[in-house]
C-alpha cells in the first residue's frame, strides 16, 4: 500500500463530513437499551429498540450519551430484518466514551445517529465471493453482513489475541470462521491474520474487506496485493 492509498484516520474525517452533508434534521435519536450482553471482561453487545432505524448490512452509527457531547462511530452488528439494533463494543483502557458505555442499564436511554458509510456489499454479490478479514470487534460489521445475506459466499479470518474472543462464533457455520489467536492455542490457527493469509491459496476472484485496527488493514492489503488481488477488489474500514 503506498502513502496516497493508506486508509488514515482522515477517513473518519470523511465520515463526519459525510454526516454533516446529509439532509435528516431530526437527529440524533434517542433509544431505549433493551439489554447488555458481556462476552468478556471488557467487550459487551448493547441491544437497543430500533424504532424507525434502518440501515444496510455494513452500515455504522454514531452513539452518545444524552447530556453528553461526545459520540463515538459503532458498526451494526445486528442483521437488518432483526427487530432490534445490536452493537458490540470493546471497552478501552482510558477510553472516555467505550467505558461508560459499558456502564449503561437496560431501560437507559441513548442518543444513536446514521446509518453512515459505504462498507456494504453490492447489489450482485450473490455471484460473488468474499473474505472478511477483522481484527477484535471490527467482525461487526461482518455479524451483520452474514446474517443479513444468508447463502452469501464468504469466510471471516478473525484475529484476536484470545480464543475467548471469537465472539459469538458459532452464528457462522464451522467452514465460515477462522479465529486466528495470537496469544493462546484457543483459537483455530495460532497467530496473526497475516500469518493465516500468508499460509493459505486467495483466489485472485475473491472480494477482500478489511475491519479493525490500522496496522492490521495496512499489512494485509499489502499482502494481499503482493500476492495478486487488485486493489479494486478491497475494501477497508478503519476503525482506529
Ligand atoms: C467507522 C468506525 C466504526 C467503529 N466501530 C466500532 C465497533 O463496532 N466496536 C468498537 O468497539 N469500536 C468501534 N469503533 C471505535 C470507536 O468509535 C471508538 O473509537 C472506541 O470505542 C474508543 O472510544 P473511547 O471514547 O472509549 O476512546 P477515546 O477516548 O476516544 O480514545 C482512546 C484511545 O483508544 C484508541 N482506540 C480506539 N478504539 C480502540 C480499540 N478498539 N482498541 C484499542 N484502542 C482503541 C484510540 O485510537 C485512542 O488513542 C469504530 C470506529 C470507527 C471509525
Amino acid at each position: 500500500m503506498t502513502p496516497e492509498n493508506k486508509p488514515t484516520s482522515s477517513d473518519r474525517f470523511t465520515q463526519t463530513i459525510a454526516r454533516l452533508g446529509t439532509s435528516k434534521t431530526d437527529r440524533p435519536q434517542s433509544h431505549r437499551i433493551q439489554e447488555i450482553r458481556n462476552l468478556t471482561d471488557t467487550a459487551f453487545i448493547l441491544r437497543f429498540d430500533k424504532n424507525t432505524f434502518r440501515f444496510t448490512a455494513g452500515q455504522h452509527m454514531t452513539l452518545q450519551l444524552p447530556g453528553n457531547n461526545q459520540m463515538r462511530e459503532y458498526s451494526i452488528y445486528s442483521a437488518p430484518d432483526a427487530p432490534y439494533l445490536e452493537v458490540l463494543i470493546q471497552e478501552v483502557e482510558k477510553g472516555y466514551l467505550s467505558k461508560k458505555l459499558h456502564r449503561v442499564k437496560p431501560g437507559d436511554q441513548v442518543l444513536i445517529d446514521g446509518p453512515f458509510g459505504f462498507f456494504s456489499l453490492d447489489e450482485d454479490y450473490a455471484t460473488k465471493k468474499y473474505l472478511f478479514v477483522a481484527t477484535g470487534t471490527g467482525i461487526a460489521p461482518f455479524h451483520s453482513i452474514a446474517l443479513g445475506h444468508p447463502g452469501l459466499d464468504y469466510k471471516i479470518v478473525h484475529g484476536i489475541r484470545y480464543g475467548a474472543e471469537a465472539y459469538e462464533r458459532n452464528a457462522y457455520p464451522a467452514n465460515r470462521y477462522v479465529a486466528c489467536a495470537s496469544r493462546d492455542h484457543e483459537g483455530d490457527f495460532q497467530g496473526r491474520v497475516t500469518d493465516y493469509l500468508s499460509r493459505n491459496e486467495i483466489d485472485s476472484n475473491t472480494f477482500v474487506y478489511l475491519c479493525g485496527n490500522c496496522d492490521m488493514i495496512y499489512e494485509v492489503y499489502d499482502l494481499l496485493t503482493s500476492r495478486g488481488i487488485d486493489a479494486d477488489k478491497i475494501r477497508t474500514e478503519v476503525y482506529f
